[in-house]
């Protein structure tokens, strides 16, 4: 597993950005997350070593702009040669998550077709606003590899209407942070009988640190969230 963050910095656009962990972690510098910078890293799928070979081994997944959001304004144009190494390591799978799928087409590259078969591009939402704004649009786009990413998960939400569209799996999670919302666990709960119903991959990541079971409201610490979510033993693989 490689991670490669090819810019840093982005935008609160929706309920879901209000404790973003990018904002959250360079307050810590006082860093200005909202600057949208291009990272040292950038090159890094396609970087070599000495013998020539590839830094980042042939199969591995590759997860994908974790401190900001692939289709962000700013990097309409380094979208550009970020997509020219993501076809050029075609034998990595790409992996990234985004708020801005409203913006895919900005930058896509001549020969993308129904989509590169190495990246797999999850759009996530966060309440029921978003997910009947975003998925009409994710569900109609030519991309090979779909997931929806319901992180954090801050109210009840019907994706009924969407799960039938070539979604390979749902990924739920309630938020971290001193100032994380509550994730109440009958929406969990919900998600997973929508997605069992459909026969589509349900995967509980992690609790949140407020969460809200059978009438009680629960303090989790940061290092049990995602030990706790998998006891509860959800995960669904379709
Ligand atoms: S889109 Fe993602 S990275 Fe950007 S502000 Fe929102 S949560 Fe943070």
């Amino acid at each position: 597993m490689a991670r490669w963050n090819p810019w840093h910095g982005c935008h609160k656009i929706s309920a879901g950005c209000a404790n973003c962990y990018v904002y959250s972690m360079d307050s810590q510098f006082e860093k200005d997350s909202s600057a949208v910078v291009k990272n040292l890293s950038f090159d890094l799928p396609v970087r070599r070593k000495k013998d020539g070979s590839y830094r980042i081994a042939s199969g591995d997944i590759v997860y994908t702009c974790f401190s900001s959001d692939f289709f962000v304004e700013e990097a309409d144009e380094w979208r550009k040669d970020a997509w020219a190494m993501i076809k050029e390591r075609s034998d990595l799978v790409f992996y990234f998550i985004t708020k801005r799928i409203d913006r895919f087409y900005v930058s896509l590259p001549e020969d993308w077709g129904a989509g590169y078969d190495n990246v797999v591009v999850c759009c996530t939402v966060e309440n029921q606003d978003r997910a009947d704004y975003r998925l009409p649009i994710y569900c109609g786009l030519p991309i090979r590899h779909k997931r929806i990413v319901c992180e954090p998960l801050l109210e009840k939400l019907d994706l009924t209407a969407y799960l039938s569209s070539g979604i390979e799996g749902v990924d739920v999670g309630g938020e971290s942070g001193s100032k994380a919302r509550v994730c109440d666990f009958d929406w969990v709960l919900d998600l997973r009988r929508q997605c069992l119903e459909h026969n589509i991959g349900f995967y509980y990541h992690q609790t949140g640190a407020k969460l809200y079971k059978d009438g009680r409201l629960y303090h989790i610490p940061r290092k049990y969230q995602h030990t706790q979510a998998r006891k509860a033993g959800l995960d669904c693989p379709n």
